[in-house]
């Protein structure tokens, strides 16, 4: 019987396993954790909630995340069984019970026959035909990231990362806000440009400078130090009041068409995919915590009521830039058997990670079958993910990225107030089209 080799069993090894060992594939999963200890993971059991216990929102009429449960469940996604089964009361989110998840799908794989877990690190990946699947997360360790740089060329996959956040397109009041590059560089309109007024600077700083910073979890992270051209906005107003007068925010080459006169400080926006629907704000990395982003960000002229799809974040991320180097399919360019899914694939979060396992699972396992796998369309929320990671992203600015509309090809057409549902049912119409033309549940079923 056909093998298949996942190294990594987190959230999207286990669900890739699952889609796999469910079809009849023999699978072996390489876990260190038992053996060897990453810094945040406290157990040795498959798929651990490394921080919170939640999927967040299920509202699936307004909520992209909630659409992205759905299409799982659909999909028969053993993380989402195992999710609502140890559901706990958490108003408007999913949240469980970590132990009683964690415990369920360690159960569930380690009972299938044709699933063998391996422990111990993996430093060097199989050398095999059969196919692999590197699903080694944020975490991935040392020597197996060293490895994984030598085999895509990039001299660093892992980083201590200090993001700078990303709003949508749609929700920035363009009323006050303009298009141009400084100086009409490029094609003249490459940025999004916010302005301020001396007053509007100087309480932006201040609120900063009260704002509450995230801890780093591992207390080596502490010491690392940042890269130069990448410091969060907290380190540059450490350094004084006009840093960011003098940095990114510096407001020359630029004529605000809203204004008599000329702006103190501009903050800048940058494309962050191909689609244009998101913006990257450019220089403003930032460990501040969620809520005070929110707040401080809001008084930036232009962008009170923006919605933030990425919240600036500071951890220790490995990942690869995927949209440079894998295919539509997942696998590594020039590696026909080597794919990436998770979050060391290019996306953010415990429900993204899963649903990218997902898909690794189904296409190996169609490519097994010798059948050709249709992936699900860019409106729905799966397609969206993996389009996005796979060429939709700029790969020169490439970050992990959150399920969020922005990724979807935009509805302008739909008044603001009704977008997220217009979204949301035309996702669920398309995905169930995608099910049913592709036969998708049928074939769940059937080897079930
Ligand atoms: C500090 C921190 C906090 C986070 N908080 C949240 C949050 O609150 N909500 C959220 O949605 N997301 C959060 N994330 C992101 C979240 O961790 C990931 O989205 C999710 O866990 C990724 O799933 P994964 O399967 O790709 O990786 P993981 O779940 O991390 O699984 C990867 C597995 O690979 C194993 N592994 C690594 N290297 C090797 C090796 N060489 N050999 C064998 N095994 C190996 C690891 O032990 C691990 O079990 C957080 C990430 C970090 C780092």
């Amino acid at each position: 019987m056909k093998q298949v080799h996942i190294i990594g069993g987190g959230l999207a090894g286990s669900e890739c396993a699952w889609q796999l060992a469910k079809r009849g594939y023999n699978v072996k999963i390489y876990e260190m954790r038992g053996v060897e200890k990453t810094a945040v993971h406290k157990t040795d059991k498959l798929a651990e909630l490394v921080c919170s216990n939640s999927f967040r929102g299920t509202d699936e009429s307004r909520n992209a995340v909630a659409n992205l449960h759905r299409e799982l469940r659909q999909l028969d996604s053993l993380i989402m069984k195992s999710a609502d089964t140890n559901a706990v009361p958490a108003g408007g989110a999913l949240a469980m019970d970590r132990e009683l998840f964690a415990d369920q799908i360690t159960q569930t794989l380690t009972q299938m026959p044709n699933v063998e877990i391996i422990r111990g690190e993996v430093t060097e990946l199989p050398q095999t035909d059969e196919p692999i699947i590197v699903a080694t997360g944020p975490l991935t360790s040392s020597k197996l990231a060293a490895e994984i740089e030598k085999l895509t060329g990039k001299e660093r996959i892992s980083f201590f990362d200090a993001v700078a956040p990303i709003v949508d397109a749609s929700t920035i009041d363009m009323s006050k806000a303009w298009f141009q590059s400084r100086y009409d560089k490029g094609e003249g309109t490459d940025y999004l440009n916010c302005p301020m007024t001396k007053e509007q600077y100087y309480s932006f700083i201040n609120a900063i400078k009260e704002a509450e910073q995230a801890q780093a979890h591992n207390p080596e992270d502490a010491e690392v130090p940042y890269f130069e051209a990448c410091l969060p906005i907290e380190v540059m107003i450490e350094r004084g009041d006009e840093t960011l007068r003098f940095g990114p925010l510096k407001p020359v080459g630029l004529t605000c068409p809203h204004m008599d006169e000329k702006p103190y400080a501009v903050v800048q926006l940058r494309k962050e995919n191909k689609l244009g629907t998101m913006y990257n704000m450019v220089g403003f990395q930032t460990r501040m915590k969620w809520g005070d982003q929110k707040r401080i960000f809001a008084t930036i002229p232009g962008l009170e009521e923006a919605e933030i799809v990425r919240f600036g974040v500071l951890h220790k991320n490995t990942f690869i830039n995927s949209p440079e180097l894998l295919n539509a399919d997942l696998t590594l360019k020039g590696h026909a058997n080597i794919r990436f899914a998770g979050q060391v694939s290019g996306v953010e979060g415990y429900v993204e990670s899963t649903a990218m396992g997902c898909l690794a699972g189904l296409i190996t396992a169609a490519e097994l079958a010798g059948e050709s796998f249709v992936l699900p369309p860019n409106t729905t929320m799966l397609g969206a993910l993996i389009t996005h990671i796979t060429g939709g992203a700029d790969a020169k600015t490439f970050q992990p990225m959150n399920v969020n509309f922005s990724l979807l090809p935009p509805m302008l057409e739909v008044h603001k107030k009704q977008r997220k549902e217009a979204y949301c049912a035309r996702a669920q119409e398309s995905f169930k089209a995608w099910l049913t033309e592709n036969n998708m549940l049928i074939k769940t079923e059937e080897v079930a």
